[in-house]
């Protein structure tokens, strides 16, 4: 066995948590280590949000391309659109290279060591990658997450995950799409509008089941005009001779030729295979317990990310990442967000942040809901898009801004100002205020604050 390393911080996964906490843990001198057993940027850049986003824009620009093969108000034509899927791979690819590079160089430019290979935990002090002994004052557990596996769905051949849907040699002919959450119907409707069929299958009643039904509801009508087939409250009971096989727990059987299955049914932190058990550690669930510092139930050993469970986002565990190093720098901190807003991609976009009306009542707080429909948005007739709205939840008594919600073209840009004014506990007074550009979406934002207060100006 090599001579043992010693430094102050060991890193377990090199994702956007690990990744950001090895950054500031340089920029702050702390030696660190980073172990990354597959590549650098972990799920969100190699296998996650930006190659699925990059998708995504595929998907888009090929949709609009091949509607203006038709007739189009626009007063656009093209001849016949053609996809070459493996030229999309490639471009999708180019930009995870560029952006992992990036992710190397910072890391090597704020003295961060990073090794390749997988961790092994020996005790809460001490890790081994192949054969070579690390030790180190303080762990930090930053190990992400897997796809969640069917018993009766087995992986392989035809029947994948989120992974390979990001990368295909080429597209189905039906796909069927076995989860109605973000993940599922993100790249679902992306293979719609590269020209796959597509349907849905969701053991649920409804399509993205933690969002109410009045903000899902612009998505469920896109899917229904995108002809995306969807059936709800079947659970599925296997894959055999060419047809997903599902059922609706009342005699109704559901059999679906399908040359490709998709399995999008959630991700469960990664705690196996790394010698884990061996700390004993308090779980939360599947995930490590952490406290509002993010330590573990052991002095000195940190959880970041996915593994620490919900919301199992890149922008906390990035957020989490950049904490922990600053605590293991001296300084005090505490992971208190006002909100972490959410996202999903899917056409039309939906964005969360704070409470809903919903989680707002159930806390015992009476509050005042508005909202303003994107069809008396300017931007949003300009852009083709009037269906969504903007949701304001603001207490009663002092106006105080404890939810947004939207749904509708591009409205994931909005979630920055959702953030920032949930973080700055600012009232609805404080947003009706500001001035607003025009012509944005934006706008709609300052509209919900005022119709709040009683005096929408513009509906
Ligand atoms: C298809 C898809 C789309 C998504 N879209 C979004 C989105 O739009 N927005 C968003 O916020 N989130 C999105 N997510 C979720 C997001 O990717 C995760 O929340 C985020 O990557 C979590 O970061 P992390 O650092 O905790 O873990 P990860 O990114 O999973 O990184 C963990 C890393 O640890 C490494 N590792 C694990 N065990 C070991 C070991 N023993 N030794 C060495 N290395 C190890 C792994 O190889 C991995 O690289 C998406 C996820 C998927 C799958």
């Amino acid at each position: 066995m090599s001579q043992t390393l010693d430094t102050t911080l060991l890193i377990i996964g090199g994702g956007p948590g690990g990744y950001v906490a090895a950054i500031r843990a340089g920029q702050l001198g702390i030696p660190t280590v980073l172990v990354e057993g597959q590549a650098l940027g972990g799920t969100c850049l190699n296998i996650g949000c930006i190659p699925s986003k990059a998708l995504i824009h595929v998907a888009e620009q090929f949709h609009q391309t091949a509607r203006f093969a038709g007739q189009s108000p626009l007063g656009i034509s093209v001849d016949t659109p053609r996809l070459d899927i493996g030229q999309s791979v490639a471009w999708k690819d180019g930009i995870v290279d560029r952006l992992t590079t990036g992710v190397a160089a910072l890391l090597k430019k704020h003295g961060v060591k990073v090794i390749h290979g997988w961790a092994k935990v020996l005790d809460g002090k001490q890790v081994e990658v192949d054969g070579q002994r690390i030790q180190c004052e303080h762990l930090l557990l930053a190990t992400g997450s897997n796809s969640v596996e069917l018993p009766m769905l087995p992986l392989g051949g035809p029947v994948i995950s989120s992974t390979e849907a990001l990368a295909p040699k080429a597209l189905p002919k039906h796909l069927v799409v076995v989860g109605g959450g973000y993940i599922g119907l993100e790249l679902g409707i992306a293979y719609r509008k590269l020209g796959a069929q597509v349907s849905v299958v969701e053991a649920r009643e409804r399509i993205l089941p933690t969002y109410d039904s009045e903000l899902t509801a612009p998505v469920a009508e896109s899917l229904k005009k995108l002809g995306i087939a969807l059936h709800l409250g079947h659970s599925v009971e296997g894959y055999e001779s060419g047809c997903l096989l599902a059922s609706d727990g009342q005699g109704g059987q559901l059999r679906l030729e399908a040359d490709r299955v998709l399995v999008a049914v959630g991700r469960r932190p990664r705690t196996q295979g790394f010698n884990l058990e061996c700390l004993d550690l308090k779980m939360n669930g599947a995930a490590i317990a952490i406290d509002e510092r993010c330590q573990t139930s052991m002095r000195n050993v940190w959880a970041i990310g996915d593994v620490a469970g919900e919301p199992m986002l890149a922008h906390r565990a990035m957020a989490q990442g950049e904490m922990v190093a600053e605590i293991i720098a001296g300084k005090t901190r505490r992971f208190e967000p006002a909100a972490i807003a959410a996202v999903c991609f899917t056409d039309p976009e939906v964005v969360v942040a704070g409470k809903t009306p919903e989680q707002a009542s159930q806390q015992g707080l009476d509050c005042i809901v508005a909202q303003f429909p994107f069809a008396a948005n300017g931007r949003a007739m300009s852009l083709e898009s009037k269906s969504g709205f903007v949701r304001v939840v603001a207490r009663r008594d002092n106006h105080l801004i404890v939810g947004w919600q939207a749904v509708g073209v591009a409205v994931s840009e909005l979630s920055t100002a959702f953030a920032q004014s949930l973080e700055m506990g600012a009232r609805l007074e404080d947003v009706a205020g500001t001035i607003h550009a025009h012509p944005t979406l934006g706008e709609a934002v300052q509209e919900a604050a005022l119709r709040a207060l009683g005096h929408a100006l513009h509906i």
